[in-house]
């Protein structure tokens, strides 16, 4: 098949024609620091970066008390939040290392990993209504990268439980693709990358209520994020959401971001296609569908392994993603082990329905099965 069929959205998502168009037109046109310079071009590029924050806080319908903090994405914005609560003798941080943190089973490892590298007491939860219970942090998955599912209802849920604790989602399946309300959801933080809904990679970060950005300790000490360093003695630093934003920001980056944020028109565009696929699979002997909910779609065909399955589709130019998908603990509490998943985003169509199927439909007989 020459007709190249991109099923790869929830890794990185098509990127929007103008999202390109601004990042590149921003180094021809532009190509100055944010923040630093007074001439005409800084300006600009300060004036830019300010628009792209509030894009981002009106396309989650962020009220005044949030911000944006920029990161390279949703990892990095994880690690900044579990890094920064930690109470420290600099005058940062709110939680104690000792303290109990709660994570969804369904979490990616990106929102494990930084939890558990830094907190002897994390709870990677099968059953939150027991275990948030005397959670001083809980983070959510917003949108599964397995599953698709979108856990919206349950995170209020626990925003009701446990209107004290400091609560976040992992909103990097979210951010873009589903419209929610952080303010109304209460939450305290949303981690998103931008590349995963039609922006350039490199960009994403922390929509957070400026209250504990206030609190969080930097992940990164230098330049921009200090107002003055005398010769000894403490530095003091910028105001948020500059003192969390230490370094040159990836300004070209950011208006590519700004320029994505204006290109969601509709939310959910591709969930019937996924419906569809879905449908017509599972008439296919051999194939399991383990889920099919929003862009995503998880399946598995009896006695191929999906690394096989996926290498078959490459092949004939369908590239899909297989294996653990960074959400290895999931996986293997679902008892599925390895899948394989296609995931989708508005630039697809019908077509590719099709295309995914007549391969998948060959899969088994290529295998001399
Ligand atoms: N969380 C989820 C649910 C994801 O799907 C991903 C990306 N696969 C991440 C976190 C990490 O995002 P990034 O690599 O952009 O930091």
């Amino acid at each position: 098949m020459t007709r190249e069929v991109y099923l790869d959205n929830a890794a990185t998502m098509k990127k929007y024609s103008d999202a390109i168009e601004s990042e590149s037109k921003f180094y021809r046109e532009i190509n100055a620091n944010p923040l630093r310079g007074l001439y005409k071009k800084s300006v600009q590029a300060t004036t830019g970066v300010n628009e792209a924050r509030e894009a981002v806080l009106k396309l989650v319908h962020a009220d005044k008390s949030y911000t944006v903090i920029f990161s390279r994405g949703t990892t990095e914005a994880i690690n900044l939040v579990a890094n920064g609560l930690i109470l420290g003798d600099d005058g940062f941080g709110v939680v104690s290392r000792d303290d109990k943190v709660v994570v969804d089973i369904v979490s990616h490892h990106s929102n494990i990993l930084p939890w558990k590298q830094r907190y002897s007491n994390v709870i990677l939860s099968k059953n939150l209504e027991e275990d948030i219970k005397g959670a001083k942090v809980v983070s959510l998955t917003g949108v599964s990268n397995v599953t698709g599912e979108n856990f919206l209802k349950r995170i209020s849920e626990v925003r009701r439980a446990l209107p004290e604790a400091i609560l976040g989602v992992d909103g990097a399946q979210m951010v873009g693709h589903v419209d929610f309300d952080i303010t109304s959801l209460g939450v305290d933080f949303v981690a998103f990358s931008g590349h995963k809904f039609g922006a350039p990679m490199g960009i994403g970060g922390l929509i957070i209520k400026k209250e504990l950005a206030e609190k969080l300790r930097p992940l990164n000490f230098g330049g921009e994020m200090v107002d003055s360093v005398s010769l000894d003695g403490e530095p003091t630093y910028a105001d948020i959401p500059e003192r969390l934003e230490a370094g040159t920001l990836p300004a070209g980056a950011i208006f590519g971001l700004k320029a994505a944020v204006k290109s969601v028109k509709e939310f959910g565009l591709a969930e019937d296609l996924v419906k569809e696929a879905a449908e017509q699979m599972e008439k296919i002997s051999g194939v399991k569908i383990l889920a099919a909910n929003g862009l995503i779609l998880t399946f598995q065909i009896e006695g191929v392994h999906p690394h096989d399955v996926a290498q078959i589709l490459a092949d004939e130019n369908v590239m899909v993603r297989a294996g653990w998908l960074c959400a290895e603990p999931y996986l293997r509490y679902k008892g599925w082990g390895p899948v394989v998943r296609a995931s989708f985003s508005e630039f697809n169509d019908k077509a590719d329905v099709e295309a995914l199927v007549e391969v998948v439909s060959k899969v088994r007989e290529k295998m001399g099965l």
